[in-house]
């Protein structure tokens, strides 16, 4: 018998979440965000799924992007944060990749190079996030130089949303971008998830959901995932290996952080932060334990969490344990933590074994 931790990635989830986000989107064209192994489920697994229902894939690395297309996927691919250095350009024309172009370095590169194929490029304007983008002022020299180079056979304008999960929505950033881009006639790229979701104007052009797809919701604290219709895709599961009885006084674990304060029965998980469960997740993050939820008590270690057990009498050694996933929201889990869900699941450590479920 193995170490029995195991992430399974439910597939139908993932498929049905896509579902979510068409209806959503309206007319507007799909595409499914893959970037950190699509968000720690497995590149190839989650494009490999969503062959046939997304329009393309969006991530980062160009070895990731070749890799897709080297597995056979035909369909467009956008790289999020374009190019590093100019002697990718061939690369990207030779394998049909879509770059985002957001700085003006980029613009120079791209139009003093010699490609053996013209590029479909994607302009960024930065409209107050203040990561990526061209400022107001260099949009438009950028603009007319992608127009009238050589090398670029199609431009779609984008920018990228700070708040559309707060109050503070995406008003303020939709009236910078529409001011810049008024006149033009190129297709648009706006929403991530929680814009698609909440924000009709932004169901345009071609959307990029990443977080809905994998069943995690972009604003837990106003609606949850399963409120959105979305279904977790991956869960994350172990068992009991061990169960302790303590007496009153009792500590638990390194450093001690919890106390006994009656005699309890604890058990002991495998599962720990060598695996991406969360090192600073508090006493009393919720658990699931023969499917009825529980708290964690004393510190994460690396290789293993203590559980309490009370009410869960037929708890013993072997006993089902969820961390995440399937009838415990990965949300849930994430807020205990003080993180967001997005964290948790990009960070699930290579040594967990992964398995597929239709
Ligand atoms: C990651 C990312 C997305 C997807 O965001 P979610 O919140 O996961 O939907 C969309 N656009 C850009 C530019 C991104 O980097």
């Amino acid at each position: 018998m193995t170490r029995p931790i195991r992430a399974t990635i439910d597939l139908s989830a993932l498929r049905g979440n896509l579902a979510v986000a068409r209806q959503h989107a309206g007319a507007a064209r799909l595409w499914a965000v893959l970037k950190a192994d699509a968000y720690g489920h497995g590149l190839m697994r989650v494009a490999g799924a969503l062959d046939d229902l997304a329009d393309g894939f969006a991530l980062l690395d160009i070895e990731d992007a070749i890799a897709l297309r080297e597995a056979g996927f035909r369909q467009p691919i956008l790289l999020l944060e374009g190019f590093f250095e100019a002697d990718e350009l061939p690369l990207l024309a030779e394998y049909g990749l879509t770059p985002v172009v957001h700085s003006l370095e980029q613009v120079d590169m791209l139009t003093s190079a010699a490609l053996p194929a013209r590029l479909q490029v994607y302009l960024k304007l930065n409209t107050g996030m203040n990561r990526l983008g061209l400022s107001a002022e260099e949009f438009h020299p950028g603009l007319t130089a992608l127009e009238t180079t050589h090398n670029v056979s199609g431009i779609t304008l984008m920018t990228h949303f700070a708040d559309a999960d707060l109050d503070r929505g995406i008003d303020w950033q939709m009236a910078r971008f529409e001011e810049a881009v008024q006149g033009c006639e190129h297709p648009v790229s706006l929403a991530n998830s929680a814009a698609l979701l909440r924000f009709a104007a932004t169901r345009r052009g071609w959307a990029r959901p990443g977080i809905m797809l994998y069943g995690s919701s972009p604003y837990p604290q106003d609606e949850s995932a399963e409120a959105l219709g979305l279904r977790a895709v991956m869960t994350l599961s172990s068992q009991l290996i061990s169960v302790q009885e303590l007496a009153a006084g009792e500590r638990v674990g390194y450093g001690g952080i919890f106390t006994a304060e009656r005699p309890m029965r604890i058990g002991i998980v495998a599962c720990g932060y060598a695996d991406g469960y969360p090192r600073h997740a508090p006493v009393g993050t919720p658990v699931l334990v023969e499917g009825r939820r529980t708290r964690t008590v004393g510190r994460v270690s690396m290789d293993m969490i203590m559980v309490d057990l009370e009410g869960i009498p037929a708890a013993g050694i072997g006993s089902p344990v969820v961390l995440w996933g399937e009838g415990l929201p990965v949300d849930d889990v994430a807020t205990a933590a003080g993180t967001v869900g997005y964290e948790l699941l990009c960070a699930l450590a290579p040594r967990v074994p992964v398995t597929e479920k239709e």
